[in-house]
């Protein structure tokens, strides 16, 4: 760590922390990111208020840490920009990111010092990549910790810009028993499309394009049932309705504490009325944890992320991902499915492995696993990934000049042009209307069917918020859409079948992906589905934010 005092302990809360001698206001913001795949943008309008995607945990945790004594404002800009009043008001303005957000990271930072502030920026991108921000007054790196004390305790001293930019990296990280309960009430939880909770931090696997492990380390780290029951608690009282979404790396990153917590979670939603769902991220070897699996079936868990990164075993192999190929594919589908968890998957194309096939296999893939929604990303080298290291020792590393022109900064064995017809000709395949109605019908037969779901307790207010959102659904999904045809197959069953949060799920799935698929026939998709206008920031894949999940029952 380069900083100043270590931390001190303060006998109020009992964690590490530093004794505010000074009041201080601080601005934290999280920067706008564009529409992407994984983000869910076109289907916000089904949802009344809903202008984001998910709260940002990592800046929440910072906001509720900081000194008591401090006044904090949050800004989540992709709920609304922050004004010049906002910047006048504050003495330092934090910001935290990831790579998806380099552009408007680096955009906020200048209206900020342009206003004469102090500015920190910590977060996965920086902690990742400190050199992407030469700019920024302060880097905050890796998880809350000693840096985060030392930090605190500049601020305190001094809300003066430093000649020369300060780092303040973590040497010793707080314990996610010790974390506070992330500063939910400063949001209104009921603009955003997921709630998000974080059990666990880091993955013990070692997938050779991933920057987890050498970001969060290879032990997970864990936060007590209790904990994490305080905080779904807080995010109920600050206005979620619906999903809320496991954040952690891998979920079963640790299958023994999984296990300890889930009986937490039934009993929590029994002894609230079941106002919630759950969904999170795992590796495929969850499948072979029938035990597990059913307890999260009873805690209302309707959708796992699964990274399959690829159906080709040698690929698999290649990567590292030697967990994917315990129990074949399909099968491990079929048994998440056969507890109600829909899958929802990551695919890379552009691995060195890939051949002119690699396309089809995928396609047919999809066909016969029937997942309705797949994020099917270009590879890309991220820095602090064995992948990173091993491309820049074989001279396969594009510099940022160099991939300026492309989609990604790895320099495939395939032609280029040819990797990216294949990812486009995957893309616009597997989102025909037609396919991705079919995948949703098995969904509907060999998934939703054997969910256990109580219905929360109603009130007016949400049977007028259901009744509005079904409304939108009919009539974006089953009037105005080009695909109305097949929507009403699949859904009119189901509507009088009363399987109303199945039909809204649908409708908010397909009417994003059909939408966002469109953008990419149409040659809009450069900008779209990169999220950024710099093509040096890696694809929305990496960005971590990969969970559209079980929406219909918000
Ligand atoms: S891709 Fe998933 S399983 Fe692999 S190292 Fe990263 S978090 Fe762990």
């Amino acid at each position: 760590m380069i900083g100043i005092e270590p931390a001190v302990r303060t006998e109020e809360t009992g964690r590490p922390g530093h004794v505010a001698r000074n009041r201080r206001r601080i601005l934290c913001v999280f920067p706008v990111y564009a529409r992407s795949f994984g983000t869910f943008q076109y289907a916000y309008r089904l949802f009344p208020g809903v202008r984001a995607f998910m709260p940002p945990q990592g800046l929440l945790l910072i906001a509720a840490y900081l000194p008591p004594e401090w006044e904090v404002r949050f800004i989540d800009e992709n709920e609304r920009p922050v004004s010049d009043a906002d910047f006048d008001w504050a003495d330092a303005v934090l910001i935290s990111g990831m790579h998806l957000q380099r552009g408007a990271i680096d955009d906020l930072n200048a209206r900020a010092q342009g206003r004469g502030k102090l500015t920190v920026l910590g977060g996965p991108s920086v902690s990742a990549s400190p050199d992407y921000y030469p700019g920024v007054d302060i880097l905050h790196l890796g998880e809350l910790g000693d840096a985060t004390d030392a930090l605190i305790a500049r601020i305190d001293e001094s809300t003066s810009r430093p000649a020369q930019q300060q780092i303040f990296a973590t040497d010793t990280r707080l314990a996610l028993t010790q974390f506070p309960t992330p500063a939910y009430q400063k949001i209104d939880m009921a603009n955003y499309f997921l709630g998000s909770v974080q059990f666990s931090s880091g993955c013990p696997f070692r997938c050779e394009f991933c920057d987890i492990p050498e970001l969060y380390g290879r032990n997970p780290r864990l936060k007590e049932p209790a904990q994490i029951c305080r905080e779904l608690d807080a995010i109920v009282a600050a206005g979620i309705r619906g999903v809320v979404y496991f954040v952690d790396d891998n979920f079963v990153a640790n299958k023994k504490a999984a296990h300890a917590l889930l009986p937490h979670l039934i009993r929590w939603q029994e002894a609230n009325g079941f106002p919630l769902r759950f969904a999170c991220e795992a590796t495929l070897n969850m499948a072979q944890m029938p035990d597990l699996m059913a307890m999260m079936r009873e805690a209302q868990f309707v959708t796992v992320f699964v990274g399959i990164e690829t159906p080709e075993e040698a690929a698999l192999a290649a990567m590292e991902k030697k967990q994917n190929l315990r129990l074949p594919i399909l099968e491990a589908i079929e048994n998440f499915n056969a507890y109600g968890l829909e899958v929802v998957s990551g695919m890379i194309i552009g691995l060195d492995t890939d051949t002119s096939r690699t396309g089809r296999n995928l396609l047919r893939f999809i066909d016969a696993s029937k997942v309705p929604l797949l994020t099917i990303n270009l590879l890309y080298a991220l820095p602090k990934t064995p992948l990173y290291t091993r491309l820049e020792r074989a001279g396969r590393l594009l510099s940022p000049e160099a991939a300026a022109d492309r989609l990604s900064n790895v320099d495939f064995l395939m032609p280029y042009d040819e990797v990216v017809a294949m990812w486009f000709d995957t893309i616009t395949t597997a989102y025909e209307p037609d396919a991705l109605f079919s995948r949703f019908r098995y969904q509907t037969e060999h998934t939703f069917a054997n969910r256990a779901l109580h219905r929360p307790e109603t009130s007016w207010s949400l049977i007028r918020f259901g009744l509005s959102i079904m409304a939108r659904v009919l009539w974006h999904c089953g009037v105005t859409a080009e695909w109305r045809r097949q929507f009403w197959e699949l859904c009119w069953p189901l509507v009088l079948q009363e399987r109303i949060d199945e039909v809204i799920h649908i409708g908010a799935v397909t009417y994003h992906l059909l939408n966002f698929t469109r953008d990419i026939r149409e040659g809009r998709w450069e900008a779209a589905f990169y999220a950024s206008s710099n093509k040096n920031t890696p694809v929305p894949g990496a960005g971590r934010i990969e969970c559209p999940v079980g929406i219909g029952d918000r």
